[in-house]
């Protein structure tokens, strides 16, 4: 029983021991992943459920790795973020999706998430605001989605540093918004531009008439608070008529368009194209 218990942990440990071998290989990786042309974006729509009309894109971060082909951002960007990566990815994300953006015959709105590591690091303001310069992008256009969790940690200076950005004429999103447990004090806290209610109410909205009354809530607290609301998640059009019904101002979700290359992306042309 003895051996087999040995044998057990020795197992064990390798395995762990190969986890973090793998973790390490592909945090060095994505040290190179910018120089090595390996990122691209894709957009998502979102559109407005009254009328229907494109808002504007968020833009999601693809990783094309060599050796492992197409890597899910929940995989890399928590590693990215471990390790400091995700200050140059998210800085070139960030000037990609401007200049992308400004090429466009369109003025639609870009989203572009801000990771809570990007946040912390002082010198995101001046990022921002250079980057906007550069690509000649209007300040209006783009918008920063962030998620409770960067405003926890540090949350006087994450306040500072979110009206300085908003001071530039960026909008900011609350992103997940139900999933944390200080929502009501985030609201309190910081003049958001839109919430976006996590997918994950979606997902239950058609069987649980709890799910729907928590809907129902938030959309009232954003209008009384004149912040629009954007249901993130949209699969289906029971879903979609669900929320048109309930007055939810925005949508997105495979329903309405898959994130995808912006060269298939219907209704925006590029200077190129
Ligand atoms: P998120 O910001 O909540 O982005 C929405 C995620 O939901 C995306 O996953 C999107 O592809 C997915 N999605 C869209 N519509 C539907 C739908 O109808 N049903 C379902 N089930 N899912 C849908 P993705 O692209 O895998 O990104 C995952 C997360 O990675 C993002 O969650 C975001 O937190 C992070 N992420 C992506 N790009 C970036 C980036 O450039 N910077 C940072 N910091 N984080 C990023
Ligand atoms: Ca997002
Ligand atoms: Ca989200
Ligand atoms: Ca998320």
């Amino acid at each position: 029983a003895k051996a087999a218990l040995n044998q057990t942990i020795c197992f064990y440990e390798v395995s762990m021991d190969e986890a973090a071998r793998g973790r390490r290989a592909l945090a060095n990786d994505l040290w190179e992943a910018v120089e090595r042309s390996e990122l691209a974006l894709h957009y998502q729509v979102q559109k407005s459920v009254t009328t229907g009309d494109v808002i504007g894109y968020e833009v999601l971060l693809r990783w094309n790795h060599p050796e492992r082909g197409l890597v899910p951002p929940n995989e890399f960007i928590p590693l990215a973020e471990e390790c400091g990566a995700i200050l140059p990815i998210g800085e070139w994300v960030l000037r990609q999706a401007c200049r992308e953006a400004a090429s466009w015959d369109a003025e639609y709105k870009i989203a572009v998430n801000l990771s809570p590591v990007q946040l912390a690091n002082g010198d995101v303001v001046s990022l921002v605001h250079s980057i906007l310069v550069e690509t000649g992008l209007d300040a209006k256009r783009l918008e920063l989605e962030i998620t409770e969790s960067t405003i926890i940690d540090d949350k006087e200076r994450a306040l500072l540093t979110l009206r300085a950005i908003k001071a530039l004429g960026v909008t900011i999103a609350i992103d997940d918004f139900g999933t944390g447990y200080s929502s009501l004090e985030t609201l309190r806290a910081f003049p958001f531009d839109k919430i976006k209610l996590d997918k994950s109410f979606m997902s239950e909205v058609e069987g649980s008439p709890q799910a729907k009354a928590i809907i129902r809530a938030i959309l009232a607290l954003g209008h009384s608070l004149q912040v629009p609301v954007l249901a993130e998640g949209v699969e289906t059009q029971k879903q979609l008529d669900i929320l048109q019904a309930e007055g939810c101002d925005e949508a997105q979700g495979y329903l309405l368009g898959r994130p995808a290359p912006i060269g298939s992306v219907v209704g925006v042309r590029t200077e190129a194209a």
